[in-house]
């Protein structure tokens, strides 16, 4: 059954929503299909830093009132959420896709960190805000990048401790992340 492919939906979900589209007795099943459709062609990862765009350009690249030379480095573009829901952080993001994992097979080329890299020259970044996870994988992709930039003239930070190991940035609520950005410490 494909819908159990879809994240969170187990063999009881599918169920559930394979006897609701057999017994709508209206064109909904149809209407979310194209909707799911249409934003697969419509979004795409923002060619800077990788959120979801409808063009070239995310909306948070292309605000001209953020601040263009502080950065914070995510995981995945859904870190990105939480983060904007404070409202606590002007600045701009970069996801880099995932994170070292040599378990996993991915290594620090399979990352946006190239990307990373052009963009701190091209965009005169003056501080960069590590605020990956605080697992093992987290933590050694956040040295990683942290040894390449040692050298330039960046001020290096991390969120303050308080986001849950293991628990991402989704699972904190909006007092404690807006807590650890403001309170976030040099490396
Ligand atoms: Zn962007």
């Amino acid at each position: 059954m494909q819908l159990r492919q879809m994240p969170g939906v187990g063999p009881r979900s599918a169920e559930r929503i394979a006897l609701w589209m057999v017994r709508a007795r209206n064109d909904q099943p149809e209407q979310i299909a194209r909707a799911i459709a249409e934003t697969r062609q419509a979004i795409r990862p923002c060619n800077l830093c990788g959120f979801f765009a409808a063009n070239e350009i995310c909306e948070i690249c292309a605000d001209s009132s953020r601040a263009t030379e502080l950065l914070c480095v995510v995981e995945q573009p859904t870190d990105i959420l939480p983060l904007e829901k404070t409202g606590a952080f002007r600045g701009r993001y970069h996801s880099l896709g995932g994170k070292i994992s040599p378990l996993d097979h991915v290594g620090p080329e399979d990352l946006r960190i190239k990307e990373l890299l052009q963009r701190i020259d091209a965009e005169k970044i003056a501080e960069i805000i590590f605020a990956l996870p605080a697992d093992v994988e987290g933590e050694s992709t956040t040295n990683y990048i942290v040894d390449l930039l040692k050298h330039k003239p960046i001020s290096l930070t991390r969120l303050a401790r308080g986001i849950s190991a293991g628990g991402g940035l989704e699972s904190a609520d909006e007092l404690t992340l807006s807590a650890a950005l403001s309170g976030r410490t040099k490396l």
